[in-house]
């Protein structure tokens, strides 16, 4: 069997280690010239860059699985303690409270004496505990459900920096079930978030507790690295990279992959491992309804700057982890201080910055790099005092290439998996669909691997 997977981000990797295990012939197209797809490491004047993802979660093994499969196992660091991150509003930088789990206290004293919230506020927190269930069975915005459960400040200044920093937009528009589905169970369970979250606290503090994120000590560019060294070691790969895939179509039995460069691929199944809105664009000529459905899944963009600082550029060198916007009126979402989050990310005494430019800092986003860096240097530069100026400065665009997961995502699922199911030997990978994070994507290109595998065999 011979399988074209388009897109090599890390679904599309997953997927071809899995073909190659069950002896298919694999040929990898990706429009970059190179793999990894959003998985970008740098390294430059003894910094360690990471232009996408930093780091992968240990509770869904996938991506920790195949660090440890291609030798990468003793490279897995956790975050360095302690874990301080703060959050600031407009007036103040506060720590998160000890014990915060996505968005629900997993410890109440932290919580109760925390400087973030006044007490009519925590009061209004509290009121979760006795509030009657409120979920229905539709999909509802995770903002309406905790401004509900628990109140405004607590969406304001803890859920949506939290939550809305990872997806890159506001928790108003996320969807529970896709996003949160956790949050459901909570409620049908035990009613009160709160009693759930320190329930679950409590047992994970049993387990041994600790921070679930994981990286690679040299960056998670070592993965692809691997990874793509095994591929290409594999008598039955083959890869056109730096070649766009421009349409799909199936003629008899077989599939056909027409690339950007004139070649056709034939191939007896194809997975489409790229974003929805490009895969959209594929599969559009045979399939226009699947088409349809798969435009129907926003996707936003967003900006990574980095910001190298040499040894004494800080008044005094920033402490923890980074901060969280909370409405302080900055155009970035919050910073990591990188070199404190990690070992090994820079050089002896030197600090590593990343700040993170959301949907609504859209038209910063799309200025030119020096009025970006300019507004951000001024902003880690109120938030942490510097005295002199970065060595190095870097900034990576991911525009329109953040899925959103909005509000009734799962009937879109259905609706494109119903579209597209008319052709098994095509499969979809990625995290458009069921999972942004590198151990979801790497899950759904091993789930389209045996898709096509098993519909072979039938
Ligand atoms: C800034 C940022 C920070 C993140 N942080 C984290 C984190 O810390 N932890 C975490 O778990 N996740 C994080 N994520 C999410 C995670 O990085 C992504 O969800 C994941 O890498 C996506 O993998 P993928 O294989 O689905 O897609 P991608 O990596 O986007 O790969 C898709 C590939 O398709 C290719 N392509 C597009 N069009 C075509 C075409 N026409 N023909 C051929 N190829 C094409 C692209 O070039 C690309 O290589 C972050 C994402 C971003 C952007």
């Amino acid at each position: 069997m011979r399988v074209a997977i388009v897109g090599a981000g890390m679904a599309g990797l997953s997927a071809a280690v899995d073909l190659l295990d069950a002896s298919a012939a694999v040929i990898l197209v990706d429009a970059a010239p190179r793999a990894g797809g959003k998985v970008v490491t740098e390294r430059v004047d003894g910094f360690t860059i990471e232009h996408g993802p930093d780091s992968f979660v240990s509770y869904r093994p996938a991506a920790a699985e195949l660090a440890h499969r291609f030798g990468l196992g003793e490279q897995i660091i956790s975050v360095t303690e302690p874990r301080v991150v703060h959050l600031r509003s407009a007036d103040q930088m506060v720590p998160l409270p000890e014990g915060m789990g996505l968005v629900l206290p997993t410890r109440l004293g932290p919580f109760v004496r925390t400087r973030l919230f006044t007490w009519p506020q925590k009061l209004r927190a509290g009121l979760d505990l006795v509030l009657p269930r409120h979920l229905g069975d539709d999909d509802i915005a995770i903002g309406r459900f905790l401004r509900h459960r628990l109140g405004p400040a607590v969406i304001e200044r803890l859920a949506d920096p939290l939550i809305g920093g990872i997806y890159g937009t506001s928790i108003e528009e996320l969807s529970l079930d896709s996003v949160l589905p956790m949050l459901r169970s909570y409620e049908r369970d035990s009613r009160s978030l709160i009693l759930a979250s320190l329930r679950s606290g409590r047992a994970a503090r049993a387990g041994g507790g600790g921070s679930p994120f994981r990286t690679l000590r040299g960056g998670l560019g070592d993965l692809v690295d691997a990874v793509t060294a095994h591929l290409r070691a594999q008598p039955g790969y083959q890869e056109r990279l730096g070649v766009a895939a421009e349409e799909a179509s199936t003629g008899g039995a077989a599939s056909h992959l027409r690339l950007a460069s004139g070649e056709v691929v034939d191939c007896d199944a194809i997975i489409f491992a790229t974003p929805a809105p490009v895969t959209a664009r594929l599969v559009a000529g045979e399939l226009p309804d699947a088409a349809a459905a798969l435009r129907t899944i926003p996707h936003t963009s967003t900006a990574v700057v980095t910001l190298g600082y040499p040894p004494d550029a800080f008044s005094s060198p920033p402490i923890g982890h980074g901060f969280l916007d909370a409405g302080s009126g900055s155009a970035s979402s919050g910073c990591t201080i990188t070199s404190g989050k990690w070992a090994s990310r820079a050089p002896e005494g030197s600090v590593l910055i990343r700040s993170f430019l959301p949907e609504r800092s859209l038209a910063l986003q799309r200025r030119s790099d020096a009025e970006v860096f300019a507004v951000v240097e001024r902003d880690v530069s109120e938030a942490f005092g510097t005295r002199s100026e970065p060595c190095v400065r870097r900034i990576a665009r991911w525009a329109d290439r953040m899925p959103k997961y909005v509000v009734g995502h799962q009937d879109r699922l259905a609706a494109i998996d119903a579209a597209i199911s008319v052709r098994p030997q095509w499969q979809l990978a990625g995290a458009s669909y069921r999972g942004v994070g590198l151990p979801d994507v790497v899950t759904s290109g091993k789930a389209a691997a045996a898709a096509v595998v098993a519909d072979a065999l039938r």
